[in-house]
Order: structure tokens, then C-alpha cells, then sequence
């Protein structure tokens, strides 16, 4: 990026709500059924028919408004969004303009050099359109109208986003939330999280913000940051040449990497807002924030203060625990059964999650119990088999073997270490005599042939020597 320059990013989101029936009917609300066949006459916005509010989507609204810092309105109405689109059945969006349910919040991001608050201008109820299918049919455009009427949170950042790189953390951050919060499941691919970003350009230092561009279109966080990246370039390339940035919508064209003008600023709808006739307005009490604040799920920023303050891990191995909330959970099961939970986390960065790459599994497929991970951990720390065997040919079989003990399978496999002082010392003994230079280099100060020492060990042992007691019975006889 040209150094002169500096970029300013607003994000608007769309997370479709997991309700069990739409926004405003009793439509099942579900990703993937038979085309139009959970469409019913509200839906379809039919003469005569009349909305009703679904209770969850507010309550699903603050949840998030509070998870994200928001004042919540106690006092709300909803506006009709007037436009044409053959998606649109009705005619309209029912959606909220003056009085969003969540204001004034912000939502921390993490960055390679510490966190940054973003500022959340908004979040607000609103109902999705319907789906055209222009890639099915060789002649038409097919519609499917299951997803009018499902519901979305629309939440507007304030233009805080400076780069490419903190639009992804903010938006990977907002994905996290959405699933441990279980209001949305966050699919960009399937589209249940959308995001728009607002991009413009200013010489660094400027107080003005430059006209800005709203992108669509991108269905992953990473195709996200490659349109702001080629727009923040087209940008400042255009200003470089004198041109003046046109206010725009524009698509992102996934296969060029590029973005392409969809309407200038001139062409854009007139909606004619006006307030939702067939809609009450909305009450928001104190009780029923403090319910849903009583109900809320456990938060990935909580998770990852009693993992690092209570559990002593690093920040490092937290933030990689809470990343999936599958994965948080199956941890926290992990830890009812071990209290060492360093070696539970370990088991779960290591073993456990290169296990699940290889195969390109989710933790909810492991057929290994939590427990089952805390049973080895106790039979590591008792000292019956090494870490390092564990890894290598017990947890292999375990993953096999899902519901057998580890102690017996380590019996099975011959792997439980002697630690058996004198056969430690049998060993020992056998190596100290086969390495008389080594023992007297030691003894005249080169004490880190312990390593050597401790490796001739475990060598002539086939590793089944507890090594704390190896260590130290070494070190005595070596001295
Ligand atoms: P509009 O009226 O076009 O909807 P808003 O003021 O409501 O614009 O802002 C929409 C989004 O664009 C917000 O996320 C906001 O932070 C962002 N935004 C506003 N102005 C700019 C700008 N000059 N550059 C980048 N983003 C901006
Ligand atoms: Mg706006």
C-alpha cells in the first residue's frame, strides 16, 4: 500500500438468526428444504394477511447487543423498506430504521500487536429475501422463497477498520461470537453470515474521511480481505492519477480478484421508510434483559480469562482452545476429569487437533471421549507410561479403540515403563560402564551430557523408563 495514503473500512453484517420459525410467521426456518415449500401466505405478504413478531429473534437480539457492549432500546417500532426484486414477494423488507434494538457498543479485535476496540454503531431486526438461482436453469432465473422472511441481525460498525488485515479480525471475531452466543452458525459459504464493507481512502493524517465504496458479495472472510485489498489499491491508484472516487456499490468478482460497479450513487433506491403499519411497536423491559443476560452462554473472553488465570495457560494455547466452541466445550469436559490442565490442553493442541486435520474432522465426530483423554493424562502422571510413547503408539490406538481403557492397552502394548528403582539402576549402571569418557567429562563439569546420558537411557530401555526417576537416579549415580 502506498505509504502516503491510509485506508478507512466500515463493515455492515447479516447473521441469520437460528430461530426455529421465521421473523414474522410460522414458517419453518431451515437451511437446504425442497424449494419453496416453507413460504406461506405472510411470507408472501398476501392481502389480509398479518405479521407476528417472533419472540426469540428479540431476545436473540440482545443477547448479541449485550455480548457486544450495546445499549439496548427499551422502546422500538419497525419501518417498511420499499423496493422491487422478484426475490422480494412482498414488495418490502420489514426491517428497523430509527430505532434499532442495540446501539453504541463495540467489539474488541485482536491484532498481531494487541487488541483494538471497534466501535459498533448499530444492530437492528430485519427479515432476509428470498434466493434467485441464476446458475440452475439455461434460460430463466429460478426463485425460492424459503428464505424470505428469515430472520437476520444487521450489525454496522463504525468506520474504525483501517486495513484489510483487521476487517478479518474483526469479522472472524464476530463468527466466534455468533456460534459461542448460538444465534447463528455463522456458514459464510452457505451465506447465514453476510458481510458488505465500506471502503474508502484518505492522505494519512487527514481529518475527512474520502468518499467511500460498499462492496458485496464476498462469501468468506478471506475473499472479504481480498476486496478491500484490491479496492484500497484501486482507490488510491485512481486519487494518484487525479481521478475522484465515484460513491458506488460494487461486486466482488471471487475468480479475477477484483471489484466491478453495480450502481453509482445517483441510480440507488429510494426505499420510503415509513413505519411498519401492521407491526406493534416493542417494549423492551429491565426484566427481560436481566433474563436474557441470566441465560447467556459462556463468552469466548471469559473462557479465555479462566483458562489463562485460573488454569495458568499461555494466551497462546487459550485463544487456540477457544477458537471453536466445540472444541472450548470438549476441553472443559476434558478438565472435570484432570486437573492437569496444562496436559489436557496439550493433548488437545497436539495430538488431538492434528489427528482431526489429518482426517479434515470436526471434534463433534471424535468418537473419544473427554474422559478417556483425562484417564491417560492420570496414567502418564502416575508415571506407568512417557509422554512421548503415550503420543506415539498408545493415543494412536486409543483413537482406534475409543471405549477400552488406556491402561490396559498400554499393558497390551508393552509400553508401561519400569519404575522400578533397581531396574533403573541395573540400566544406569550397564551405561555409566560402556562410557567411561562421558562419565569422567561429567564429573570434571560438562553437566549437560545428562541429555546424552538420558538419551543412552531410554535408548537401551525402548523408552519405558519413567523419566523424572530416571533423571534422578542419574544424576546421584553420576556424582
Ligand atoms: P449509508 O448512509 O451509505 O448507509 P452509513 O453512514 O450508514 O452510510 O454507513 C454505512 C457503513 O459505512 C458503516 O459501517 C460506516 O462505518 C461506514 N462508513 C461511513 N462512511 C465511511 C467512509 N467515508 N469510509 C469508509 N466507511 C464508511
Ligand atoms: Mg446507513
Amino acid at each position: 500500500m502506498n505509504e502516503a495514503y491510509e485506508a478507512v473500512i466500515g463493515l455492515e453484517v447479516h447473521a441469520q438468526l437460528l430461530t426455529k420459525s421465521k421473523a414474522y410467521s410460522n414458517d419453518i426456518n431451515e437451511y437446504g428444504a425442497r424449494p419453496n415449500t416453507n413460504v406461506s401466505a405472510i411470507t408472501l405478504g398476501h392481502p389480509g394477511t398479518l405479521p407476528k413478531m417472533n419472540k426469540q429473534t428479540i431476545d436473540y437480539a440482545i443477547r448479541l447487543g449485550l455480548a457486544m457492549n450495546c445499549k439496548i432500546a427499551g422502546h422500538q417500532h419497525f419501518a417498511r423498506k420499499n423496493y422491487f426484486y422478484p426475490d422480494l414477494p412482498k414488495g418490502y423488507q420489514i426491517t428497523q430504521d430509527t430505532t434499532p434494538i442495540c446501539t453504541n457498543g463495540w467489539l474488541d479485535i485482536t491484532l498481531a500487536d494487541g487488541k483494538k476496540k471497534i466501535g459498533i454503531t448499530r444492530i437492528h431486526m430485519e427479515e432476509d429475501a428470498g434466493k434467485s438461482i441464476h446458475d440452475m436453469d439455461v434460460y430463466d432465473t429460478l426463485v425460492d422463497l424459503n428464505r424470505a422472511g428469515t430472520p437476520l441481525l444487521e450489525i454496522v460498525t463504525e468506520p474504525d477498520l483501517r486495513s484489510a488485515e483487521e476487517a478479518h479480525a474483526y469479522l472472524t471475531e464476530v463468527r466466534q461470537l455468533v456460534r459461542y452466543l448460538d444465534i447463528c452458525d455463522g456458514n459464510m459459504e452457505e451465506g447465514s453470515l453476510r458481510c458488505d464493507a465500506n471502503i474508502s481512502v484518505r492522505k494519512k493524517g487527514a481529518e475527512a474521511f474520502g468518499t467511500k465504496v460498499e462492496v458485496k458479495n464476498m462469501n468468506s472472510i478471506r475473499n472479504v480481505q481480498r476486496a478491500i485489498d484490491f479496492e484500497i489499491k484501486r482507490q488510491i491508484e485512481a486519487l494518484g492519477k487525479g481521478e475522484e472516487i465515484a460513491q458506488e456499490t460494487r461486486s466482488f468478482d471471487a475468480v479475477n480478484g477484483t471489484t466491478i460497479s453495480m450502481r453509482s450513487k445517483e441510480a440507488a433506491n429510494d426505499y420510503r421508510y415509513f413505519p411498519e403499519p401492521d407491526l406493534p411497536p416493542i417494549y423492551v423491559s429491565e426484566e427481560q434483559i436481566a433474563k436474557v443476560k441470566s441465560n447467556m452462554p459462556v463468552l469466548p473472553n471469559e473462557l479465555f480469562l479462566r483458562y489463562t488465570e485460573k488454569y495458568g495457560l499461555s494466551a497462546y494455547d487459550a485463544n487456540i482452545l477457544i477458537s471453536s466452541k466445540a472444541f472450548a466445550n470438549y476441553y472443559n469436559a476434558v478438565v472435570q476429569h484432570t486437573s492437569n490442565y496444562k496436559a489436557a490442553a496439550n493433548w488437545m493442541i497436539g495430538d488431538v487437533r492434528s489427528f482431526l486435520n489429518q482426517r479434515g474432522m470436526e471434534i463433534e465426530e471424535l468418537s473419544l471421549a473427554p474422559q478417556q483423554i483425562a484417564n491417560l493424562i492420570a496414567i502418564i502422571d502416575e508415571g506407568k507410561v512417557a509422554t512421548s510413547i503415550a503420543s506415539q503408539r498408545l493415543f494412536p490406538v486409543m483413537l482406534e479403540r475409543p471405549n477400552e481403557s488406556p491402561l490396559a492397552l498400554a499393558e497390551e502394548l508393552n509400553i508401561i515403563q519400569d519404575s522400578n528403582q533397581d531396574a533403573i539402576a541395573d540400566y544406569i549402571e550397564q551405561i555409566m560402564a560402556n562410557h567411561p569418557d562421558e562419565v569422567n567429562r561429567y564429573k570434571s563439569g560438562e553437566q549437560q551430557l545428562i541429555g546424552f546420558f538420558m538419551g543412552q537411557l531410554m535408548k537401551a530401555s525402548k523408552g519405558k523408563l519413567d523419566p523424572k526417576t530416571a533423571n534422578q537416579l542419574l544424576r546421584e549415580k553420576l556424582s
